[in-house]
């Protein structure tokens, strides 16, 4: 995006599932928030109450975001806070529950890795010693939903998300809630939405998910601010005590400039605001960037569902050429990507791709490029032209 910040390096940044440059108007928001709004919002005073109504505003305008009035909207440091206290709810409700036995955890087996670590640590640490179970997915990352509803009976907590982070893979909720509400009414369901938020419509009360995360710093907002959702009576065990804010559900002093940074995010998200792209327009980017990448490199296959995915993300392998070095010729040209899941950078092959039964090499080659919705026209044709020129250069 346009920043003027970023302007002097001229990078084409194509990473925005990793993470995205802060909005100008988000920007100025942290900095009104930080000259203006220091006050503490639990003070009783003017200045803490002008704090608690920025608090709460954001706190309104997220759940008309995610279409949720009612249960709790918590604000936490990103969305792997967020995940952590909804499975350590859920697994300290689900011990407490238990006479003998634990119910299975299940989770998709495309789901970022911060929610199979999270089981496992807190399955352990609670000592339920539950059986986890990664759930199957077809070629274009979609839930076995056979195998979940021969599971079901047997699970208490069954973790999805929304997105994919790697694919742009769009989960197919709502008949992931049939098959769980179906087959067994109370099984816990957590939703991440990280990779959802501002890019397709949300509708989790609607959804029946018990828990979903969000993390601002994947659009557009400073690191260090993310929010939980929790549906009304949907177990509740804090992570964080002492102070008792945000209602009891995480203790702490509330982080105001990261809540005015996602205020400014999700009025853009809610008002329709011609700031963020529509749909056609974003479809139209990738349509450019993918004939852009098939003139420029003839053996490249892709490796997200076009068809069944976010326009904003585009996962390719070029055959004969590792993720490493087409890394490399993105980042000469001055266009940030990344190979895989930037934050698995260590791993060999993806995760991701090879639960999707995508070809090894494809794994191993795998280059993810991605956008939010305030990318303009102008970054999409200056990232095309650069890459018809980086692709001659391979040739030579
Ligand atoms: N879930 C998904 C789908 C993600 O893409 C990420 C970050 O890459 C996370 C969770 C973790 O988010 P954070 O690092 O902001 O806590």
């Amino acid at each position: 995006m346009t920043m003027k910040s970023h302007k002097q390096t001229s990078e084409i940044y194509l990473d925005a599932n990793a993470t995205t440059p802060v909005l100008p108007e988000a920007a100025e928001a942290v900095k009104n928030a930080m000259n203006n709004l220091y006050g503490n919002p639990s003070s009783s005073h003017i200045t803490g109450l002008r704090a608690k109504h920025l608090l709460e505003t954001t706190r309104l305008l997220a759940q008309q975001a995610i279409q949720a009035a009612s249960g709790e909207l918590i604000f936490t440091s990103g969305a792997t806070e967020g995940i952590h206290t909804a499975i350590f709810s859920a697994l300290t409700h689900l011990k407490n529950q238990s006479n003998g036995k634990a119910p299975s955890l299940l989770y998709g087996s495309t789901e970022h890795k911060a929610v199979p670590e999270t089981l496992h640590h807190w399955n352990k640490a609670l000592g339920l010693n539950a059986e986890i179970i990664a759930i199957p997915v077809d070629e274009k990352g979609l839930i076995d939903l056979e195998f979940l509803a021969k599971h079901i009976d047997q699970a208490g907590l069954v973790c999805t998300m929304a997105v994919n982070n790697e694919t742009g893979a769009i989960q197919d909720l709502e008949a992931i809630k049939n098959t769980l509400r179906e087959n067994d009414g109370d099984t816990l369901w957590l939703v991440d939405s990280v990779q959802a938020l501002g890019k397709v419509p949300l509708n989790l009360e609607e959804l029946t998910v018990d828990y979903s995360c969000f993390s601002g710093h994947k659009l557009y907002c400073p690191k260090g601010i993310g929010m939980l959702y929790i549906r009304e009576d949907a177990p509740f065990t804090p992570l964080i005590v002492g102070g008792g804010q945000e209602h009891g559900f995480r203790s702490g002093t509330e982080n105001i400039p990261g809540i005015a940074a996602l205020g400014e995010v999700l009025k853009l998200i809610t008002e329709k605001n011609s700031r963020f792209r529509n749909d056609e327009e974003l479809k139209s980017f990738q349509e450019k960037l993918v004939s852009t990448l098939k003139a420029g490199f003839p053996d490249i296959i892709f490796n997200t569902p076009f068809d069944n995915a976010v326009a904003t993300t585009i996962n390719f392998s070029v055959k004969g050429f590792p993720s490493k070095e087409i890394m490399d010729l993105f980042d000469a040209a001055q266009i940030r990507v990344s190979s895989g899941s930037a934050c698995s950078s260590k791993a060999k092959s993806s995760f991701v791709l090879d639960a999707m039964g995508i070809p090894k090499w494809q794994s191993e080659s795998a280059i993810r490029l991605s956008f939010g919705p305030a990318t303009t026209a102008q970054e999409i044709d200056e990232a095309c032209s650069r890459i018809k020129l980086a692709s001659k250069a391979l040739e030579k």
